[in-house]
């Protein structure tokens, strides 16, 4: 079975970003970009997977400037067998992603597509929905477990206040939540060896996707900056302050 493992290219999530003085977005120049968390949760999901006998070939794909190459090299050093990268310079927008994964299913055929439940650069939460509905797919998203078993998935979803399970037709669209599983550290041997595995460059224009966007981005604003506490020593103080200064009693 042939897995496809979307990867999209983001800041390092331990950076803080800091908006443009001209309020167009936030600026990324000079700061360390990494692999997706819920990506890399991806990854991981398909190679174990692999280890388990269920899949055959991981095929790690991202849509971005060339230094996604990158990305599609850190999946190759944690298990993937090749890379697909399609070459787009700036912004590309959910809608268009999808659009271009679905040219990439076609041409491929995976039986499982495995995306992250967002990336955390736009936090859209958008792209493995759109792909499911663009191909006419079953869906099994905020995964916690998976399970694949001749033709189907069963996938157990995180929602508000538990756990779903869902059992899918394959082929599907499975996306990543947190608790699925730990992603592995790549070993230097294996990085090594990542290095002589393919990747082959593509252009949105192969897969007939115009990727200019149709979003406008009108305002990006810092959060407001969060006051100081204060230490109240009686409970008839901190009563008196929540009657007198917050005003919520
Ligand atoms: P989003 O809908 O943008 O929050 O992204 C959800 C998931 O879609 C990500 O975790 C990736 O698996 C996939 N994805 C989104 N954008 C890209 C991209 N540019 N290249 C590859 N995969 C992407």
């Amino acid at each position: 079975m042939k897995v496809l493992v979307p990867v999209k290219r983001v800041l390092d999530y331990n950076l803080k970003v800091k908006v443009k003085s001209d309020q167009s977005g936030v600026d990324l120049s000079n700061l360390k970009m990494a692999m997706n968390p819920f990506c890399e949760i991806a990854v991981e999901e398909a190679v174990r997977l692999k280890e388990k006998g269920v899949v055959t070939e991981i095929v790690a794909v991202s849509i971005g400037p060339e230094q996604a190459q990158e990305t599609i090299r850190t999946a190759l050093a944690m298990g993937a067998d090749r890379g697909i990268l399609v070459k787009v310079d700036g912004d590309v927008e959910p809608l268009a992603v999808a659009k271009i994964l679905k040219g990439i299913v076609e041409a491929e055929s995976p039986q499982l597509v495995i995306l992250g439940k967002q990336a955390i650069d736009d936090d859209a939460n958008q792209t493995g929905q759109m792909l499911a509905a663009l191909l006419g797919w079953p869906q099994g998203t905020f995964a916690f477990k998976i399970d694949v078993a001749s033709d189907k998935v069963t996938v157990t979803r995180e929602v508000d206040g538990g756990l779903q399970t869902v059992a899918l037709n394959l082929p599907a669209i499975v996306t990543t939540d947190l608790r699925l599983n730990e992603p592995r550290y790549a070993s230097l041997p294996n990085i090594m060896k990542a290095k002589k595995k393919p990747i082959d460059v593509k252009a949105a224009a192969d897969y007939g996707v115009d990727t200019a966007p149709r979003l406008k981005v009108l305002k990006v604003t810092e959060p407001p900056k969060r006051q100081g506490g204060v230490k109240v020593k009686t409970v008839a103080e901190l009563v008196d302050k929540l009657k007198n200064e917050a005003g919520v009693l």
